[in-house]
């Protein structure tokens, strides 16, 4: 037996599918949102589909933006010649938020992973390589995350990229093993950025 109506139900079934979010949050949402003034649903419903109409892929970095090219990209304060490798907008964001690096970034959209069956053709590698052609890039630092993928991703990039002369780094202590980027926090991930070490 259905416990509420279709409607309600599709409601609580598209939240639960969200990450992060089980059948009873979903629940709790989805009464929350059904409470909200009309106008305020409307904001958030909007919200969605704004931001999925017009996020496009920065043609520099690839992280998702609202125009061709990023904010960070399109700064001529930044130093082009030093890249940071990330392995999402949101570890990117999480290095913005600490101020001081004034490089520019790459976001993967993930990360080599044989045992999921995601190889180097899946993230954003070759994106990568075409931008050292162009630019005259003199180092490039690997922040991906200090789990078994995110050091196999780094590992691959380093073998990839020393070839051709650049400085290849990898951000290193203070980030705990297994520990994301994202849920580090800002004197941490400086420091791992301090301390990276030349691969
Ligand atoms: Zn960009």
């Amino acid at each position: 037996m259905e416990l509420y109506s279709g409607d309600i139900n599709t409601l609580i079934d598209e939240l639960a599918a969200l990450p992060g979010i089980g059948n009873r949050s979903a629940q709790r949402m989805a009464f929350h949102i059904l409470n909200l003034p009309h106008d305020r649903v409307k904001r958030l419903s909007d919200a969605i589909i704004n931001a999925k109409e017009n996020a496009k892929y920065c043609r520099e970095c690839c992280t998702l933006t609202d125009g061709d090219i990023c904010p960070v990209c399109s700064n001529q304060k930044r130093d082009h010649s030093q890249i940071m490798v990330v392995e999402n907008p949101r570890d990117m964001a999480a290095y913005e938020k600490v101020g001081k690096y004034e490089g520019v970034y790459h976001v993967l959209h993930g990360t080599i992973s044989p045992m999921n069956g995601i190889g180097p053709s899946d993230i954003r590698l070759k994106e990568l390589i075409a931008r050292l052609g162009e630019n005259d890039v003199k180092e490039v630092i690997i922040a991906t995350n200090a789990s078994l993928e995110g050091e196999t991703t780094a590992m691959y990039i380093s073998k990839l990229i020393k070839p051709a002369g650049i400085k290849v780094t990898r951000i290193a202590s203070g980030l705990p093993v297994g520990g994301d980027v994202e849920n580090t926090d800002e004197v941490t991930l400086m420091r791992a950025f301090d301390g990276r070490t030349e691969l």
